[in-house]
């Protein structure tokens, strides 16, 4: 079993309270961890400031090439990062060896390399002056993440945040923070200046939270997690004018026109869904089908996600493993019922499991529904478990219509062999993402956010590194021999 500190200034900091982070797939202890109060906060946070002028005087180069070997020593100890992050998440194996590692080391690289495009421009201004801009860091970063990708949501922000030349103080979800902590053991292996970056755990959702968001020293505030939290979020960094980057809940189209190569389409309907168990905010639960394949789709589609291998997330051969808490069994349960209430039809699913080898976790069935009226709040919520429904529609207009009904703007999928077609609705859905033909690809060089309540600023690329961690100063300088007299 781990134990953990807070980690404050380059040490590893203990605390009197501790709290155990435990395998939702068993129940099973795994690790120890810190409880930070005000105190912690306050220290962490004058760590961060206190490193701040110098980690924002060093070169790009140099930034990136720390984050580069914190790729290199990621990439070392993948199999152990791999397996910490399936046993605090209740996610499969094969998920966080395949992605969340890997992406988790691209992102590092990318923004490693990408560093130097944060550059300035001259402006021509009429008259004798020299005009240019500055893209300069923010200060003490405070950056909050969920629990369902914990490394990676935690990367993308850690990466361009530091690159740019901000210091940072990260709170994981109190469920999940052992490969961020993880992280920090291999920040200061590899000579992260101390206080550059900074973990604070607490078992209590909003306690530390609540702290960083409201402090004034805190300059540019990361946010990754519900749309209720994140509005609190906003409303406490207004009191000190802090800007905010939102990443929050999303309920997204999966659209399959009939002209859609449906054998692709049904595998990435499946990845949309049940990839983490569907506790993805870009889940694609909402899958309309063009009604010329509406019957052959459904089939298919229920044919395919009665066989996903259910089992134990540490096995490699499992394909779906538990939901991560008891709250969150409760939010598919309580859904597929208020369906049912509104006249759904189950076809496959529904129901938690509850018999060994899944009664230590929280498993629930992979489920699918029909028959949902698109105005129900199934149809309309944010589920955040394995439940997708399908909904047949006519044409293009009616896609869109259907698409844009909810209040989430996060991603959609759109399935049609006529690019003309995809491209009209690519642009008419209200996303921040847009799938054709694929889903879930999120490479780190493409901006990545939402429309509406899905958030607003974009993580990954060079828009993330530009708008969300510099801000832009503006030199204007007279090199006239004139100068203006405006008294006397
Ligand atoms: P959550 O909002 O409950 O918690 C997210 C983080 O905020 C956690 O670290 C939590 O401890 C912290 N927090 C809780 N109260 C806080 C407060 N008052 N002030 C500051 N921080 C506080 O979300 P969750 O249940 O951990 O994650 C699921 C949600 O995250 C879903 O809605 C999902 O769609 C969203 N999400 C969005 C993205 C995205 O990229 N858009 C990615 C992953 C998850």
């Amino acid at each position: 079993m781990r134990t953990y500190g807070l980690f404050i200034g380059g040490e590893w900091v203990s605390t009197a309270e501790r709290y155990e982070v435990r395998n939702p797939a068993n129940g099973e202890v795994i690790a120890e961890c810190a409880v930070a109060g005000e105190r912690e906060v306050e220290q962490a946070i004058q760590a961060a400031l206190q490193a701040f002028p110098d980690w924002a005087a060093r070169s790009y180069e140099e930034r990136g090439e720390i984050l580069r070997a914190v790729a290199r020593r990621l990439q070392e100890r993948f199999e152990e990062f791999a397996l910490v992050e399936s046993q605090e998440t209740g996610r499969t194996i094969r998920e966080t060896m395949a992605h969340d590692i890997p992406a988790s080391v691209s992102v590092l690289d990318y923004f490693a390399g990408i560093a130097p495009a944060i550059q300035g421009e001259t402006i021509p201004v009429p008259g004798m002056y020299l005009n240019y801009t500055r893209r300069e860091p923010y200060g003490v970063v405070a950056a909050i993440t969920p629990w369902n990708f914990p490394l990676w949501l935690a990367v993308i922000k850690i990466a361009p945040a530091l690159v740019a030349g901000n210091t940072m103080v990260l709170k994981p979800a109190p469920t999940t923070p052992l490969t961020a902590l993880m992280l920090a053991e291999i920040m200061a292996e590899v000579g992260l200046p101390s206080g550059v970056f900074n973990v604070l755990t607490d078992p209590t959702p909003g306690t530390v939270g609540d702290m960083l968001t409201a402090h004034p020293k805190v300059s540019k505030i990361s946010f990754t997690g519900s749309t209720a939290v994140g509005v609190r979020v906003m409303q406490r960094a207004a009191t000190h004018v802090a800007p905010v980057s939102l990443e929050l809940g999303g309920k997204s189209p999966f659209i399959v026109f009939a002209d859609a190569d449906l054998d692709r389409a049904l595998a990435y309907a499946l990845l949309a869904n049940y990839f983490a168990q569907g506790q993805m905010c870009t889940a694609g639960s909402r899958i309309f089908v063009e009604r010329p394949v509406y019957e052959t789709f459904r089939e298919r589609f229920v044919q395919r996600v009665q066989r996903l291998q259910i089992g134990d997330p540490q096995d490699p051969l499992t394909e779906f493993g538990t939901l991560h808490k008891r709250e969150q069994l409760e939010k598919p349960r309580h859904y597929v019922e208020l369906a049912q209430q509104d006249g759904a039809k189950v076809l496959t699913g529904g129901n938690p499991l509850t018999e060994p080898p899944f009664d230590k976790g929280f498993y629930f069935q992979p489920t699918v529904l029909e028959e949902v009226e698109p105005t129900t709040r199934v149809a309309c919520d944010e589920i955040f478990g394995p439940v997708a429904m399908l909904m047949p529609f006519e044409g293009e207009e009616e896609a869109v219509r259907l698409a844009n009904m909810v209040d989430y703007g996060l991603a959609a999928g759109i399935w049609t062999q006529d690019i003309g077609k995809a491209l009209r609705v690519a642009h008419q859905v209200q996303a921040g993402k847009v799938w054709i033909n694929c889903y879930n690809m999120i490479p780190p060089h493409a901006p990545y956010g939402g429309y509406k309540l899905s958030g607003f600023g974009r993580e990954l690329g060079l828009h993330c590194l530009l708008d969300l961690y510099t801000q832009v100063k503006n030199v204007h300088i007279d090199i006239s021999p004139d100068y203006f007299e405006w008294f006397g």
